[in-house]
C-alpha cells in the first residue's frame, strides 16, 4: 500500500521551545500511513484558534473551497465537513484522502492540531509533558511505525501548547484536595486496576472507596491535613467491598447513555452537526431517522448503522453477545484505563475527584456496548480483540480524549451529576456490562 504523508512532519524541521522533560509511553510507534484518513472523516469538531481563522478567511483559495456556508464555521473556529458516503468529512480532503490545504500551502500551513494530531500534550506534577497519543489513529492503537520518542519534539512545536493538570480538586461535600493529596487517592485506584479482575466490578469498588475516603475527610473543612487524608485513606480501604452482579438488561441510565453517545455515531445523527455543510440534511426526514435511532438505543431494539462497524445490525442481537469484561479482553480495558490514568489528561479540568472514576467508568460501558454491537453486526456471540480496540477508539472520540467536556449537551451533564451522586444508578450502568 503507498505511504502516505498527510500528517508528516517536516523532516528539517527544528524544535524552538526549551528543553523539556517529554514522556510517551514505552515502545510506543507511529506513522501517518496505511490509513483512509480516518481523523478527518470523524463527526468531530475541530478547533483552531482566531489567529488560524482569520489566516483561512483572508485567503482567497480557502474561500472558493469552503463557499460563504464555510466561511461562516470558520470564523467560528472550526473546520467545515460535508457528508461523504454517509460520514462527516474534511471539506479540505481530497479524493486521493490527501488534504488539500496541505498539498497547496505545506504542511505548517494546516492547523494547528491536525498538524499535531494523534499527539496532545499534558504538563504533570512532575512538570513532565506527557505525550497524550489518541488511540483514534490505528498507528497509535495497533503500535506500528517510527518510535514516537524522535517525534515528541517536533509534535509539541506544531501543537503550539500543552494542558496542565488541575491544581486541586473538589470532594462532593465541597473540601478540596491539592494535587499531592489527590493523586494519593489516583495511586490507589492505578493499583488496583494493576491487580486485575474486571474492570466493571473494579470501578464498582472504587467508588466505595473513594466516597468512603470523602466521607471520612473532617466535616465541614475547606481543606485537610495531610494526617486527616493518611486517616481517611485507611477507613476507606478497611470497609468491606460490595460485590457487583450483573444485570440482565441495562439499566434506563445506560440506555440513555448508549442513545447519546453511540446513536450520535448511527446515521443519520452522524451527519447532523452544525459545522456541517453543503447539500442540507436537515430536513424532516432526517431529523425524524435521527430522533428514531435515538428511540431504537433507548428501547435496545431496531436496526442501526453505526461507524466502525462494518454494516448495519439489529440492536437485540447485541444481548446474544457474550459479556467478556472478566476475561482476556477484560485486561485490554483495565490496561487503557490504566493509561488514561497515567497520561492526567483526565485531571486537566477542575471538577470533583469522584468524575474522574465515573468517566473511566463511562468509558467500560461505552467500550464494552460497543464491542458488544460490533460482534453481533457480525453474526457473532464473542467479542474479538479487534472488537474491543475499536470500542477504546470510540471511547477516546466521544469521552475521554476529543470530547470537550465544556461542550456536553444538558442531558449528558445532568446524567453525569445524577450518576455521580447515585450509588445505585452509578452501579446499575456498570452492572449493564459486568
Ligand atoms: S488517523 Fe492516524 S494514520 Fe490515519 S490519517 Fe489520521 S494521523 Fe494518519
Amino acid at each position: 500500500m503507498a505511504t502516505k504523508t498527510k500528517h508528516a512532519s517536516p523532516a528539517k524541521r527544528l524544535p524552538k521551545l526549551p528543553a523539556e522533560r517529554l514522556s510517551s509511553p514505552p515502545d510506543q510507534k507511529f506513522a501517518c500511513r496505511d490509513c483512509p484518513a480516518r481523523c478527518c472523516r470523524l463527526p468531530w469538531n475541530i478547533r483552531f484558534g482566531s489567529d488560524e481563522a482569520r489566516r483561512y478567511l483572508e485567503e482567497p483559495w480557502v474561500r472558493e473551497r469552503v463557499g460563504e456556508e464555510g466561511a461562516l464555521v470558520i470564523a467560528r473556529g472550526v473546520l467545515p465537513m460535508r457528508e461523504e458516503d454517509g460520514r462527516l468529512q474534511c471539506v479540505f480532503l481530497d479524493d486521493d484522502l490527501l488534504c488539500s490545504m496541505q498539498k497547496q500551502f505545506g504542511h505548517e500551513y494546516i492547523p494547528r492540531s491536525c498538524q499535531a494530531f494523534p499527539f496532545g500534550f499534558v504538563r504533570d506534577e512532575k512538570d513532565v509533558v506527557v505525550a497524550q497519543l489518541s488511540q483514534l489513529c490505528p498507528s497509535i492503537r495497533d503500535n506500528y511505525g517510527e518510535p514516537v520518542d524522535g517525534q515528541l519534539r517536533a509534535k509539541l512545536e506544531q501543537r503550539g501548547d500543552t494542558e496542565r493538570m488541575s491544581k486541586a480538586l473538589a470532594t462532593l461535600s465541597g473540601v478540596i484536595l491539592p494535587q499531592p493529596q489527590y493523586l494519593r487517592a489516583v495511586k490507589h485506584w492505578d493499583d488496583q486496576l494493576a491487580a486485575g479482575g474486571s474492570p466493571a466490578a473494579t470501578l464498582a469498588r472504587l467508588y466505595d472507596w473513594t466516597t468512603a475516603f470523602e466521607r471520612a475527610l473532617p466535616p465541614g473543612a475547606e481543606r485537610a491535613a495531610d494526617a486527616s487524608i493518611d486517616a481517611a485513606l485507611a477507613l476507606a480501604s478497611a470497609e468491606e467491598p460490595a460485590p457487583l452482579a450483573p444485570r440482565k438488561a441495562p439499566s434506563f441510565y445506560a440506555r440513555v447513555l448508549f442513545a447519546h453517545l453511540l446513536g450520535n455515531l448511527c446515521y443519520p445523527s452522524r451527519v447532523r452537526q452544525a459545522h456541517r455543510v453543503g447539500e442540507a440534511s436537515w430536513t424532516q426526514l432526517h431529523a425524524l431517522r435521527s430522533a428514531w435511532n435515538k428511540g431504537a438505543w433507548v428501547l435496545g431494539r431496531g436496526t442501526v448503522d453505526m461507524l466502525f462497524v462494518p454494516r448495519p445490525f439489529k440492536l437485540q442481537r447485541v444481548r446474544t453477545v457474550d459479556r467478556f469484561l472478566d476475561g482476556d479482553e477484560g485486561a485490554v480495558v483495565r490496561d487503557y484505563l490504566r493509561l488514561v490514568l497515567q497520561r492526567r489528561h483526565i485531571f486537566s479540568s477542575p471538577r470533583h475527584l469522584l468524575a474522574a472514576v465515573l468517566d473511566l467508568s463511562l468509558a467500560t460501558v461505552v467500550i464494552s456496548r460497543f464491542a458488544r454491537c460490533r460482534a453481533a453486526a457480525d453474526g457473532r456471540v464473542k467479542v474479538s480483540l479487534e472488537d474491543v480496540r475499536e470500542g477504546i477508539s470510540v471511547a477516546e472520540l466521544v469521552l475521554l480524549s476529543h470530547a470537550a467536556l465544556s461542550e456536553q449537551s444538558r442531558l449528558m451533564k445532568n446524567l453525569r451529576w445524577l450518576l455521580l451522586t447515585k450509588r445505585e444508578s452509578f452501579r446499575a450502568l456498570l452492572a449493564t456490562e459486568a
